[in-house]
């Protein structure tokens, strides 16, 4: 057989993904007939494909490439860390530098007595970590009937059956026999889709206060803990009221329930402070983390606990952990990646100058006829497709239809968006300059002129 690589014609590449490679979140039949796109290599903000297109990749992968294409210095960091040491575990009373160095370094950027990581491979071994540990800790605090986590509809915290469980995904419940016993789901605060005439504080506050009809109904004395994202990702970027969190905060807090922050997309950077929690107000008990820990340079996720969960489980051992929990590459190239985030400011930039200027140009959109809502929080940028805004009214055609189309347009303008539904995505990475902000918004423009046509 010849050697597979990028030389090979895209045909045979894609000929050959076709007969082998299964996708995660996939419908196999149309992608065979269609081909898939086959990227090759990536710098900055760009990436390139088989047919040597250049590619504007605004969603930083999936989510995830903070720091940008191509930083060798990520490369250097785990080529030094295979050398010396290229896999040892944390079980049993073992340790090394690279993972205690980076869970010192997670502990000072992590706001208040969130001091204690557990490391993982990804969100979803993290966040199935935190429905465990969750339940663990109320039994150690003598109250082990505290078994419910209330999570949020739409929501997505992974694929793993734990994980997915406390998604809200509904078609992913479908598949499988979802959610798992325990977890109950109240709804997401999105006030342009689901406000009615209600005003967005007040949407706010009322979609806060299910999670409060939700504790009552199911009992004060068993629920454990509330998930949320700070501003919830693969759920269509939907950026909550003001109102929202605040009222969130106090209800957590009077019921005395955990409150798990997943900060797997909102983490490192993405909002322009550190974590999702410190833009909003939010304490959290526990911090879900993955994606931009590394940059997506490898695959490392975990939880950050606070020093009470961390004292209360310290009794008796956890049985629990993961082959690579905290592996020495993952954990070296992590920490690399932190250092550039930091030294280079580019957390510091994100907040001071491309998060206004991101938010100023993707505005503008909202002057499309098909754009109802256009908002961004940091730099994650959101866009509802509507065909009447003035009634914020969705399109007769299944939900994600024309998003889907929209999604196709920007593919042939050399644009990567994501579609939620009827929704345009957005996540570029930190490093995207001004002048790649004004060819993203002027891609996107393009793209939903074409849309607009397809759907007339
Ligand atoms: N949590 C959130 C908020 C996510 O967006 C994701 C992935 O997109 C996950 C958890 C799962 O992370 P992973 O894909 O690394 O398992």
């Amino acid at each position: 057989m010849n050697e597979i690589s990028n030389h090979m014609p895209t045909s045979e590449l894609q000929r050959l993904d076709a007969a082998h490679h299964l996708h995660p979140f996939t419908a196999h039949g149309p992608l065979s007939e269609k081909g898939v796109r086959v990227i090759t290599g990536a710098e900055g903000t760009w990436l390139r494909d088989s047919e040597g297109r250049r590619i504007l990749d605004g969603m930083a992968g999936l989510w995830c490439v903070n720091i940008g294409y191509g930083r060798a210095e990520l490369a250097e960091a785990a080529y030094r860390q295979m050398k010396e040491l290229p896999y040892y575990n944390t079980f049993f009373q073992t340790t090394h530098v690279p993972a205690i160095a980076l869970a010192t370094r997670i502990a000072e950027l992590a706001p208040g007595d969130l001091n204690h990581v557990f490391f993982a491979s990804s969100g979803s071994e993290a966040n199935d970590t935190n429905l465990r540990l969750v339940r663990h800790y109320w039994a150690r605090k003598g109250q082990p009937e505290r078994q419910v986590i209330i999570a949020r509809k739409n929501a997505y915290h992974g694929s793993s059956m734990g994980s997915a469980s406390l998604g809200g995904m509904a078609a992913m419940h479908a598949q499988g026999g979802l959610p798992i016993p325990g977890i109950h789901h109240i709804d997401q605060p999105d006030w342009w889709g689901e406000g009615g005439e209600m005003t967005p504080e007040e949407f706010g506050r009322a979609r806060a206060r299910q999670l409060e009809e939700a504790i009552r109904e199911i009992g004060p004395d068993k629920v454990g803990a509330f998930i949320a994202e700070p501003v919830q990702g693969a759920g269509g970027v939907i950026i909550p009221p003001e109102s929202y969190w605040p009222e969130i905060m106090r209800i957590v807090q009077e019921y005395g329930i955990l409150l798990i922050a997943d900060e797997v997309i909102c983490g490192f950077g993405r909002t322009g402070e550190w974590f999702g929690a410190q833009s909003y107000g939010i304490t959290p008990d526990i911090m879900t983390i993955a994606k931009g820990l590394s940059s997506g340079y490898q695959p490392i996720g975990g939880s950050i606990v606070s020093d009470e969960i961390a004292a209360t489980i310290a009794g008796d051992e956890f049985f629990h952990g993961y082959t690579y929990s905290g592996h020495p590459v993952a954990c070296a190239v992590a920490l690399e990646n932190l250092r550039l985030l930091d030294e280079e400011g580019i957390v510091t930039r994100v907040r001071e100058s491309t998060a206004p200027y991101l938010a100023e140009k993707w505005a503008t959109l909202a002057d499309h006829p098909l754009v109802g809502e256009a908002a961004t929080r940091g730099l994650l940028g959101t866009m509802a497709l509507t065909p009447d805004k003035a009634r914020r009214a969705k399109f007769a055609a299944d939900p994600g239809t024309v998003g889907l189309i929209c999604r196709e347009h920007c593919f042939a303008v050399d644009l990567v968006m994501r579609h939620v539904g009827d929704r345009m995505v957005i996540s570029p990475p930190l490093v995207i300059t001004e002048a790649e902000i004004d060819e993203l918004v002027t891609r996107a423009r393009r793209a939903l002129d074409a849309t607009l046509e397809s759907v007339e």
